[in-house]
């Protein structure tokens, strides 16, 4: 997959706003790295709350015979069962690829704060690349979303994967 990062940058996506987003993206690359050991598109998500990791998630659809098991919706479960609450509003979500339509629509539901991803997905991303969900102001959502932090290293990962994956073919 080719990862594009010189995409036009969309109204609502702003350079990262906090000093902590490369520190908690990094969580998340370590379970992208997780999910590609176990063979899955290495994708990984952390749900932050109060400076603290409330949720983790890595891509598993392929392990657990679920669609649906992308790395936010994991990470996305495990904070509000943690936090016992299905909404989360003053947590933020950090994941290594642009959420698809599925992952986007997840996080409307949870009310976050705020979205911060790696790298664009010019295939299904949902905040800007394919669609934008986020732009869409009939449906009702409270969430900022920041793009493109560490989305090269994020990218690299992606690209390196597929590329592995083309050889053995
Ligand atoms: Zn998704």
């Amino acid at each position: 997959m080719k990862v594009r990062t010189e995409t036009p940058v969309p109204y609502h996506v702003a350079k990262p706003l906090s000093a902590d987003d490369e520190r908690w993206m990094r969580e998340a690359l370590a379970l992208a790295r997780d999910a590609q050991a176990r063979g899955e598109v290495p994708v990984g998500a952390v749900v932050v709350c109060d400076g603290k990791i409330v949720g983790r998630g890595g891509n598993a659809p392929i392990e657990r015979n679920d669609p649906t098991a992308h790395a936010e919706i994991t990470a996305l479960r495990a904070a509000a069962a943690a936090l016992g609450n299905y909404r989360l509003p003053a947590c933020d979500l950090y994941v290594t690829l642009e959420p698809c339509a599925m992952c986007a629509g997840a996080v409307m539901h949870t009310r976050l704060s705020r979205l911060v991803f790696g790298a664009r997905d010019p295939k299904t991303g949902a905040c800007g690349s394919v669609i934008d969900l986020f732009a869409e102001h009939r449906l009702n959502h409270h969430t900022s979303v920041t793009g493109e932090v560490l989305a090269a290293e994020c990218g690299a990962l992606l690209s390196a994967f597929f590329a592995a994956r083309r050889a053995e073919t």
